[in-house]
């Protein structure tokens, strides 16, 4: 029996549909959500994924304000701005697109961010809570595996999991956040040898590489969970991830699918962890 699709997209629908009325209850406090977004330069990419989270936040309450700043920005008066933000107690977010002009350190303002208002969960002091399992902001992406691995109604408790890549935005907190939910965890890279006979001791496999066909049908164990965040495009220019979709949903028990995985779930993770960050304010 085919495995059974996991939408990305029906279940952000949902989470979107409680923070509106998380948000509306908040607005009708005196708080309504608010989330800074600094653009600097003219990237293309950068404007659409801006774009879209600008737009997500309209379509649920929330309130966005939306900074673009030309590309010979100093770094220094990026920093300031970012300072300014964090006394703002009235912006409860804030997300500086990536990436940024090469004269700007990327590390540097991630951390100027108040770890209060870090919403992408990017910062050393984000990280350091997610490691010793404090409260804090999850990153969004590893945030939405959780969500989406949720939503089978599988325990992940002592299950084995497999994380396939290690970046510090999706591999390693999502190999945090699969330990804390009681899974016994493995992490593979580029240097692990045979990474099938790893992933095909995977309840659930997660991968995050960046390389099409990385998870072919005779490296999945039957009944697997199988999470994609990969985004490729294959030989047409179609966005396609890093599984073999067609011949693993053959073996696995649950996937996702690219589109309409983990992508829409990225932006919803953002907006949850904004409304979040408001709610602790209101209380
Ligand atoms: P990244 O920083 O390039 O990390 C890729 C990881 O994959 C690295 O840890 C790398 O190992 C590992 N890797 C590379 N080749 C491998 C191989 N042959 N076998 C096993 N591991 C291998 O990428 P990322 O930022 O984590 O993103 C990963 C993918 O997810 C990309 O396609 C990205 O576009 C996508 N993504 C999607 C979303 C979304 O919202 N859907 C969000 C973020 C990222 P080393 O550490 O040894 O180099």
């Amino acid at each position: 029996m085919p495995a059974q699709l996991i939408s990305g997209t029906a279940l952000s629908q949902q989470i979107r549909a409680e923070l509106s009325q998380r948000t509306a209850a908040l607005t009708n406090l005196g708080v309504t959500p608010a989330l800074a977004v600094i653009l600097v330069g003219d990237d293309p990419a950068s404007a659409v994924y801006v774009r879209n989270k600008v737009k997500a936040c309209a379509e649920h309450g929330l309130r966005s304000v939306l900074e673009q700043y030309e590309s010979n920005l100093s770094e220094d008066a990026l920093l300031a701005r970012i300072r300014s933000l964090n006394d703002d107690l009235s912006v409860h977010g804030i997300l500086v697109q990536m990436p940024l002009p090469a004269h700007i350190n990327p590390q540097r303002v991630i951390e100027t961010i108040a770890t209060a208002k870090d919403v992408d969960g990017y910062s050393v002091r984000s990280a350091g809570e997610l490691l010793a399992g404090l409260p804090g902001f999850r990153p969004c992406t590893p945030y939405g595996c959780m969500k989406l691995i949720e939503s089978t109604g599988v325990s992940l408790k002592g299950k084995h999991a497999v994380v396939i890549g290690r970046s510090n935005t999706v591999g390693k907190p999502m190999a945090l956040l699969l330990l804390q939910a009681n899974a016994t965890v493995t992490v593979c890279h580029s240097a692990t040898p045979d990474l099938g006979h790893f992933t095909r001791q995977a309840d659930v496999v997660v991968a995050a590489v960046g390389r099409r066909n990385t998870l072919t049908r005779e490296m999945v164990k039957p009944g697997a969970i199988v999470i994609d965040v990969g985004m490729n495009r294959d030989d047409h220019g179609k966005l396609c991830g890093d599984v073999a979709f067609d011949e693993v949903r053959e073996v696995a028990g649950w996937i996702t699918p690219v589109p309409g995985g983990v992508g829409p779930m990225t932006i919803t993770m953002l907006l949850a962890n904004t409304v979040e960050s408001a709610e602790r304010v209101a209380n």
